[in-house]
């Protein structure tokens, strides 16, 4: 199952930190991560193997909604800081669509991740 995660900056630490709660199962064996740009060097730094794509500004999110459309990405952890303004709204708003398209599980906060590593 490949896993895509993505935290705005205001929930990067939050992100970092719901990794590190989460190793076993996030490091376990046919889980693979793909992360936006600073997103994956934060996991990186944490000791995650993961594959990055641009920036979510740079197109960082149109790269992996380009990766759900294709069906290689099982699932989705976004967790979006809704007290802040971002350059790709229509991006972020994009992603949020094509997981819906294509049916893919989408945690934008979380609870909700919590929530759907515990259906592991
Ligand atoms: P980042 O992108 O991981 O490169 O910060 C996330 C985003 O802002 O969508």
């Amino acid at each position: 199952m490949r896993i895509a995660i993505i935290a705005h900056d205001g929930k990067k630490a939050e992100m970092v930190r719901f990794l590190m709660d989460h190793r076993e199962v996030l490091s376990a064996k046919g889980i693979d991560l793909v992360a936006t740009g600073t997103t994956g060097q934060h996991a990186l730094d944490a000791g995650f193997e993961v594959e990055r794509v641009m920036s979510g500004p740079l197109g960082g999110d149109a790269q992996i909604a380009s990766q759900v459309t294709e069906g290689k990405i099982q699932m989705v952890f976004f967790f979006r800081d809704p007290l802040d303004k971002h350059p790709h709204e229509p991006d972020i708003a994009m992603l949020m669509r094509i997981c819906d398209v294509r049916n893919i599980p989408l945690a934008t906060n979380i609870a909700t991740a919590e929530r759907l590593l515990h259906s592991f």
